[in-house]
């Protein structure tokens, strides 16, 4: 699933309550499950079964009000780049105004799929109002009130019918796909250089089958790999005061496209809050992960300890989901720079393991023998049985008679045994309870 939507328009017209509404309403939110409290530029969320990436660009544009315009026009070019479907929203109680007509010039010479959307349509009357946004040049346009949900569904159904099909992920054997991804600067693209430099054995460039992300075939310990350029080609100063926007873009792109996200840190800064909201959004997406923290060479003090702090420290930001390798790198000196790439293939390796249903099975009656799914509401809880389900992303279903009486605390007791029996290192597990009938 690869499916990007970014909200463009000018300030005001109700980008953020709009995306508050797809995203926040649902319960598929990224940062929910981070507990992170700022906010949220994008989300993952799903309508009619299909599921989608939306991302806010008004929570990206910078604050300066001399770089203000052009800047947003430069955004917007970014968006229709980099996203599969764009969003405008513009405001009818405002009609039409001199920058939505610049957008709209640069949205109507793209290629990019784009919806005109006329916001705050509270009333019949504005409904009539808002033919005046014909005169922007598309065929077609929504009327909604993001502030009530009014029409918001026709707008969702529209949306969903431009997403392709995501039918049930394939099981065949393929090329690992490798992504690094981090904020600007912290050493991404020095990363792929000294892997590009070390390993003279480039099979290939493939050209991404979507935006511009460049799949760069190495062979490595004798086995073939992509790795996804997040960094871009671009050059940064064409993207300066757009850079957090571009690289958050590219880094959700990649995440879905990649089997296994190495998220890459800056030894001096730790893990922030961007860096945490890659991580939940890879680990949300159920992508194989390891953390690279890069730039160790600047790291003063290298005692015995700091290795170990500095791990509790990043376990610390990332609970639960803490049994991540960890790898502590430097890009610029090649330190650790291949053990990278070989601990990313032993993740690749962990998340494509079945394992067996008679193992597991013998798993289950211990670990339920010492301590039983607590009876809820009188009724005697009772998992039957369990089984890995035949897809990619490791997914066991447990039978029981009473699934939705499984508890978050419980759920976490089998994962947790469930990993010290297992090596799922680096992997996120997907729990599903099935009624037993
Ligand atoms: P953004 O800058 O484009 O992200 O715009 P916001 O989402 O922050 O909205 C700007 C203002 O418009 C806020 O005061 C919102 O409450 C208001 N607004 C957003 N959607 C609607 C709507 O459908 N109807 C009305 N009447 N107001 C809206
Ligand atoms: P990107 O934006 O994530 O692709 O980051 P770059 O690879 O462009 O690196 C940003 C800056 O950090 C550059 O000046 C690099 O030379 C520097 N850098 C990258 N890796 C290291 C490292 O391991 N050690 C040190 N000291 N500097 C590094």
């Amino acid at each position: 699933m690869n499916f990007t939507i970014a909200i463009v328009g000018r300030p005001n017209v109700g980008k953020s309550t709009l995306f508050n509404r797809i995203v926040g309403e649902r319960k598929a939110i990224v940062d929910d499950i981070s507990g992170v409290t700022r906010d949220r530029h994008y989300g993952t969320s799903e309508w009619n079964g299909k599921t989608f990436n939306l991302i806010d660009t008004g929570g990206f544009v910078p604050n300066s009000e001399d770089v203000f315009e052009a800047a947003i026009r430069r955004q917007v070019q970014i968006a229709v780049e980099e996203s599969s479907l764009v969003l405008f929203i513009v405001d009818v109680t405002t009609g039409v105004t001199v920058l939505d007509e610049e957008m709209a010039a640069v949205l109507r010479k793209s290629k990019r799929e784009v919806l005109l959307v006329v916001n705050k349509v509270d009333n019949g009357k504005r409904k009539l109002d808002a033919s005046e946004f014909y005169g922007l040049g598309f065929k077609e346009y929504y009327t909604i009130s993001a502030m009530s949900g009014s029409e918001t569904g026709d707008l969702m159904d529209a949306i969903a019918s431009h997403i392709p099909n995501q039918d049930i992920e394939e099981l065949e054997e393929e090329i690992p796909k490798l992504a690094i991804v981090g904020q600007p600067n912290v050493g991404k693209s020095s990363l792929l250089n000294a892997l590009t430099n070390q390993e003279r054995n480039i099979v290939t460039d493939i050209a991404g089958t979507t935006r511009d992300s460049i799949h760069t075939r190495y062979n490595l310990f004798n086995k073939d790999v992509l790795l996804i350029d997040t960094a871009g080609l671009r050059k940064k100063e064409k993207v300066k005061e757009n850079l957090e926007f571009y690289s958050t873009i590219r880094a959700i792109n990649a995440v879905d496209e990649a089997d296994i996200c190495i998220i890459m840190i800056d030894a001096r800064a730790g893990i922030e809050a961007q860096d945490l909201s890659i991580f939940r959004m890879a680990e949300f997406k159920k992508k194989g992960i390891i953390i690279a923290v890069n730039k160790w060479d600047l790291v003063a003090d290298k005692g015995s300890n700091t290795m170990k702090e500095y791990e509790e420290a990043i376990h610390h930001r990332i609970a639960p989901f803490t049994d991540v390798p960890i790898i502590f790198i430097s890009a610029i000196e090649k330190q650790r720079i291949l053990r990278v790439i070989e601990a990313a293939l032993e993740v690749y390796e962990l998340r494509k393991q079945k394992i067996s249903t008679s193992k597991l099975n013998e798993f289950l009656e211990k670990i339920i023998e010492k301590y039983p799914p607590p009876a809820t509401k009188g009724k005697n809880v009772k998992i039957n049985y369990i089984t890995q389900l035949p897809i990619v992303t490791p997914t066991f279903a447990f039978f029981t008679n009473f699934p939705k009486y499984i508890r978050e605390p419980y759920r976490n007791y089998i994962e947790n045994r469930m990993r010290e029996t297992f090596n799922f290192k680096g992997v996120p597990l997907r729990f599903v309870f099935r009624d037993k009938n």
